[in-house]
């Protein structure tokens, strides 16, 4: 039923019919899954606080990945590391198309009756909208 998981992050928690150790994963910081208690009050709370303790050995521990990795030639670990800071960070790569109207002016509203298009400009259209990533909805799909 469930896949395999590392026992330092499987449930503590036991089955109460048979007695066996819970498969499932434990929840981020808990030490039961969600099933078990894992989103009571007081588990999320102390989950939070364990977690919120790890800040700080954690960035630590990048540091020192990225320094040393510098410094004896493993570039792979320490780009890794630094690539993590960075995100964390918001120096990510944008995941949003940035849309403006001439002169990086608004973007005006177009209404286009679609009967006066000629099939060369719906086709160069749909390309259009293709390319901004808008899927259009296939023949009796709701909106
Ligand atoms: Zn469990």
């Amino acid at each position: 039923m469930y896949a395999p998981v590392d026992p330092s992050q499987q449930c503590t928690a036991k089955s109460k019919q048979s007695g066996e150790r819970c498969k499932r994963r434990v929840h981020p910081g808990a030490s039961v899954c969600i099933i078990h208690g894992a989103g009571a009050p007081h588990v999320k709370k102390s989950a939070r606080e364990r977690l919120q303790a790890l800040v700080d050995p954690a960035i630590s521990t990048l540091n020192t990945v990225i320094i040393t990795g510098v410094n004896q030639g493993d570039m792979g670990n320490a780009v890794r590391a630094s690539l993590g800071v960075l995100d964390r960070c918001g120096f990510h790569p944008t995941q949003a198309v940035e849309m403006s109207g001439p002169d990086k002016g608004p973007i005006g509203i177009v209404q286009v009756d679609l009967s006066e298009l000629s099939l060369e400009e719906k086709v160069a259209m749909v390309g259009l909208i293709e390319k901004l990533g808008i899927k259009p909805p296939k023949p009796g799909e709701e909106r």
